[in-house]
């Protein structure tokens, strides 16, 4: 920690010692060896203050608030579109109700005083009519030379001197005005992927780079346009140092500017985030997402906090908005969220290492329910934040995603190409209580030799270094699933002629590869199999299979029936000899008029599962079948079944929980020194039916088994939530104990 730091703490009022003494493992002399603010600040608040705010705003109202929810850090709107304090620069407008006041520096103020911490919020992408008359230079230009506007207003250009002179001299004299913490940004990386700017800045700078002209239009197929798509992330990872520096050159070494960032690689896609490359850079995350989609459920937020913890760092903290009104598909900005969805989607998030920020629009409202949400689940934070940072999670499953994937393959099509097949796969293992972690395919060779397995969900762009990367995870011992194109592709998203990892599948392809989607679902089947011998599937074998032995152990469960529904289509493929393929593909045939609904050709040769084991430890299992992004759409048990079938089979014994109960249970292990910590958040109720949940359905019991690292006795069970203690049972490293019931969730430490 800088002196800067510890002189502004002492002006401002800074932390108290109460504050600091809550935090664990800092003992007496906290106050001099504290860490930095960005790691010690757990939870957070924002009332995002809207232009009539500043004639109705209760400071005193709003603190006693602050107390009541236990934050320690405030984000208040600081300037950008709108400006909450006299600026000196005249095209910062003011907001309409602020009159002569100081709205922001009070707030800012009265926080200090009450020993939190501040992020000025900046919006500052657009602007009002007036300014883009004062500097038209500075705004976007679509090809014909017309600003791109947002409503009523003008979007701001990231190569003009709007982001290399006018906001830095914003963020100094907020800086000096205020002494903030830091600065967030809630746009602050300008004019998203879907359009093209040809201002003359853009158009200099790009000849300069690619020695070309500004691509006159979206084509992925073209090499100027990926080129554009690289140029536009470079440029984004530009202003973030750009801030960085200003910033702490205006308020210390500690001052950061941390815009903000969202919960998926998708969303980073659209607004050139490179989430890896931030991450590399950022100091905390401050995560924008705010409320959960039916279709990816509560549980993504704790993939998303697990995500971004796997680029960060789990020793780094990732407050996240969380939104008290309803967000959602329609948005209602003054009305309540119903408090049982506010809460689980918190709850979530803890157990994927995020830490909790409530977000309210508006200071003043006349639905007052949304002020209880908070309150009781920061608390109980508060309680047992020893236990909710500084862990490492405790898996043995990989799942790859990269952003490159989602930008050079999935194109304009990622939710079906690359979210679909991974969000399957994800929640097939949460169904099964299955520990994972997401994995960047960058850092394959980092996270795995704490990993068993490695899954490739349809990642289908991947450069020769990843791939690189994939076969010494299996060479030193570790199993492989793929699915789909994984490995079809190069990382521009140029098709190869066979897979990259056509060697480790033990298949080839024979038709070159086609992005195309076609459109379905389709009326197709898989057939199982028996468990063939390898001379008998083989390239030239042609003919049906023999009917002799058993099916293959990753068909367990499936005893009753020779088929399973499917939905997508499958091309041949060639199989190196020694391969099992246990099931194969039944091809369409009609479902209208019932008459008709008969197969015409119930069994090929086309293998839609093709399983390699090598004899040592390493399974492979190469699934052309897209059955992971069959299950994130129909639901199907069986395609889920399928799928954990899979994994358990690959990774061999090696899964450190079970859990066995009634009930959606999402599972989140961690450990920290001489302790677990198992979280299992009950997404039952929400399993049923559609958002918003409003009542919450216990389940259980629930008998839960857990290896047991080395420093851990695992004697002993302690529950964070229903505050019970019990004895478990150990046995040969693994501890055993039962739980009763989970209502929304529990939190298990075991040491
Ligand atoms: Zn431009």
């Amino acid at each position: 920690m800088g002196n800067a730091e510890t002189r502004r703490e002492f002006l401002t009022g800074g932390p108290t010692a109460a504050t600091l003494a809550a935090i664990p493992s800092q003992g007496a002399s906290a106050a001099a060896t504290a860490p930095p603010w960005y790691r010690r600040a757990y939870r957070w608040g924002q009332t995002n203050i809207t232009e009539r705010d500043p004639v109705r705003y209760d400071i005193a109202w709003w603190r006693e608030y602050w107390r009541r929810t236990r934050v320690q850090g405030v984000i208040i709107n600081a300037g950008g579109i709108i400006a909450y304090y006299p600026s000196k620069y005249p095209l910062h407008h003011r907001a309409e109700f602020l009159g002569g006041r100081d709205l922001y520096g009070e707030l800012c103020q009265a926080a200090h005083q009450d020993g939190l911490f501040v992020l000025a919020r900046m919006d500052s992408n657009r602007t009002a009519e007036n300014f883009y008359r004062a500097h038209p230079d500075w705004f976007t230009r679509d090809s014909s030379g017309k600003p791109y506007r947002s409503g009523d207003r003008y979007v701001t250009c990231v190569n003009s001197p709007y982001y290399e002179e006018y906001l830095p001299a914003i963020l100094r004299e907020i800086i000096e005005r205020s002494h903030p913490e830091g600065i967030t940004d809630n746009s602050w990386s300008g004019l998203g992927r879907e359009s093209i700017c040809y201002c003359r800045h853009c158009a200099k700078r790009f000849k300069a780079r690619a020695g070309a002209p500004i691509p006159p239009k979206k084509d992925w197929n073209d090499p100027i346009y990926r080129e554009w798509i690289r140029w536009n992330y470079a440029r984004r990872l530009e202003i973030w140092d750009l801030n960085n520096r200003t910033t702490r050159a205006a308020g210390g070494p500690d001052c950061l500017w941390i815009g903000m960032n969202g919960g998926s690689p998708s969303a980073q896609s659209r607004s050139f985030r490179d989430y890896k490359e931030i991450c590399t850079r950022a100091e905390i995350i401050m995560c924008d997402h705010q409320a959960r989609s039916d279709s990816t459920g509560f549980q993504h937020n704790g993939e998303s906090g697990k995500l971004i913890h796997g680029l960060l760092g789990w020793d780094k903290l990732i407050p996240e908005s969380m939104a008290m009104y309803q967000a959602g598909r329609t948005p209602f900005r003054v009305a309540s969220k119903p408090a049982a969805e506010a809460r689980m989607w918190m709850l979530e998030g803890f157990a994927g290492g995020i830490q909790p920020w409530w977000h309210h629009i508006g200071a003043y409202h006349e639905d007052r329910r949304m002020y209880r949400t908070a309150e009781p689940v920061m608390r109980w934070h508060e309680a047992h934040q020893e236990f909710l940072v500084n862990r490492k999670p405790v898996a043995t499953v990989g799942v790859v995603w990269s952003q490159q994937n989602t930008d050079f393959f999935g194109r304009d099509d990622a939710e079906e190409l690359v979210d679909l097949p991974y969000r399957g796969m994800t929640h097939a293992l949460i169904r099964a209580r299955i520990p994972y972690l997401p994995v960047h395919a960058d850092h394959v060779e980092r996270d795995g030799p704490n990993l068993k397995l490695i899954i490739l969900p349809n990642v289908a762009a991947m450069s020769d270094a990843q791939c690189a990367g994939i076969r010494r995870f299996v060479e030193r011992g570790g199993s492989l699933i793929a699915t789909g194109a994984s490995s079809l592709y190069d990382e521009s998203g140029e098709p190869r002629k066979d897979f990259a990892l056509a060697g480790l599948f033990g298949a080839h392809r024979q038709a070159p590869p086609s992005r195309k989607l076609s459109p379905g679902p389709h009326h197709t089947y898989l057939r199982l199999t028996p468990e063939l011998r390898a001379q008998v599937w083989g390239p030239k074998a042609g003919d049906e299979p023999s009917i002799e032995g058993r099916r293959h152990p990753v068909l367990g469960g499936f005893d009753e029936t020779d088929i399973l529904a499917f939905g997508g289509l499958l091309d041949p493929l060639r199989t190196d000899s020694g391969v099992a393929v246990p099931l194969t593909f039944v091809p369409p045939f009609p479902v209208y008029p019932p008459e008709t609904a008969w197969m015409r050709e119930p069994k090929t040769t086309i293998p839609a599962l093709v399983l390699r084991d090598l004899g040592n430890v390493s399974r492979i299992a190469y699934m052309p079948a897209d059955i992971d992004r069959r299950f994130a759409k129909d639901n199907l048990p069986d395609h889920g079944n399928l799928l954990a079938n899979l994994v358990r089979w690959a990774c061999g014994e090696d899964i450190p929980l079970g859990v066995e109960g009634p009930g959606l249970i999402d599972c989140h292990l961690y450990r920290q020194a001489g302790r677990l910590i198992l979280h299992l958040v009950n997404l039952t109720s929400a399993g049923t039916w559609r958002a918003a949940i409003d009542e919450l359905i216990s389940v259980g019991p629930f008998h839960v088994r857990v290896r047991l690292p080395e420093d851990v006795p695992g004697r002993a069970v302690r529950s964070l939530v229903s505050s019970l203690r019990a004895e478990t049972v150990v046995s040969q490293g693994w501890a055993t104990f039962d739980v009763t019931s989970i209502l929304d969730h529990e939190v298990l430490v075991i040491d």
